[in-house]
């Protein structure tokens, strides 16, 4: 693992986030580390870049992340996408969406089938 001087950011790291309107792997990933100080909490930010739909950033604590946020650059403020005419700030992921019950079982935080996003619906 490369690290970028004495900063907690990890570059060039693998992250199970993807995508969350292509599902195209992301590019630049950087993973910041924020649980230091104690092994037992797993507390990351993970943020990456799809060339098309820019970049995407999401926090991991001890959990799979229940949203993927869009944003401006990484770790950055929050952007605004339309898709289809509709305004979305985060996608929902399906760890999000299990019941109360199944989130509090203790499952792998990195395991990438938490980490789809909730499949996006048109209606119309
Ligand atoms: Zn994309």
């Amino acid at each position: 693992m490369v690290t970028s001087g004495n900063s907690r950011d990890n570059v060039r790291v693998r992250t199970p986030m993807r995508c969350p309107i292509c599902d195209a792997a992301l590019d630049n990933v950087l993973i910041r580390d924020l649980g230091g100080v104690t092994a037992d909490l797993i507390w990351q930010l993970h943020a990456g870049e799809c060339p098309e739909h820019g970049w995407f950033q999401t926090e991991v604590i001890s959990r799979p992340p229940r949203e993927i946020f869009a944003v401006d650059r990484p770790f950055g403020v929050a952007r605004r996408l339309v898709i289809d005419g509709e305004e979305i700030y985060s996608f929902p992921t399906v760890f999000n969406d299990l019941p109360p019950s199944a989130r509090r079982q203790r499952v792998d935080p990195f395991d990438p089938k938490y980490w789809r996003v909730r499949h996006h619906t048109n209606a119309g």
